[in-house]
C-alpha cells in the first residue's frame, strides 16, 4: 500500500492517528472507572478474587482483599477499555479525521480520497 499526497504527489506520508490515542486514552479511563466501581459493589471476577482470598485471611485481610479486587478490576477496565477506545478511535481516523499528512507539503487528507 503507497498513499500519495493528493496536492503534490509526493510519497512522504505520515499517520496521525489521533482518534486511536484519544479513543485508547479515553477508553482506558472510562473502563478504570467502571471496572473500579463495578468490583467495589462486587459484580466482577476482581472483587470476588479478592474477596475470596480476603475471607481466608480474615475481616481484616476481607478489606485488603477487596480494595486490591477494586484495583484488579480497575486494572482489567483500563485494559479492555483502552483495546476498545483505540479500536473506536482507528475507525474514527479511518472514516471521520484526516488521517494522514504529507511531510512536503504539510496537506493534510483521509483515506476517502483513495477510495475511487
Ligand atoms: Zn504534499
Amino acid at each position: 500500500m503507497s498513499i500519495q499526497c493528493p496536492a503534490c504527489e509526493s510519497r512522504q506520508i505520515l499517520t496521525l492517528n489521533n482518534g486511536k490515542k484519544i479513543g485508547g486514552t479515553v477508553g482506558a479511563v472510562g473502563g478504570a472507572a467502571s471496572g473500579a466501581v463495578g468490583a467495589m459493589s462486587g459484580t466482577t471476577i476482581g472483587a470476588e478474587l479478592g474477596g475470596t482470598v480476603g475471607l481466608v485471611a480474615g475481616p481484616v485481610g476481607s478489606v485488603v482483599g477487596s480494595l486490591a479486587g477494586g484495583i484488579l478490576g480497575a486494572l482489567v477496565g483500563a485494559t479492555t477499555g483502552g483495546v476498545t477506545g483505540a479500536k473506536l478511535g482507528e475507525v474514527i481516523d479511518q472514516r471521520v479525521l484526516d488521517n494522514y499528512k504529507c511531510q512536503d507539503c504539510g496537506f493534510t487528507f483521509s483515506d476517502s480520497i483513495h477510495e475511487h
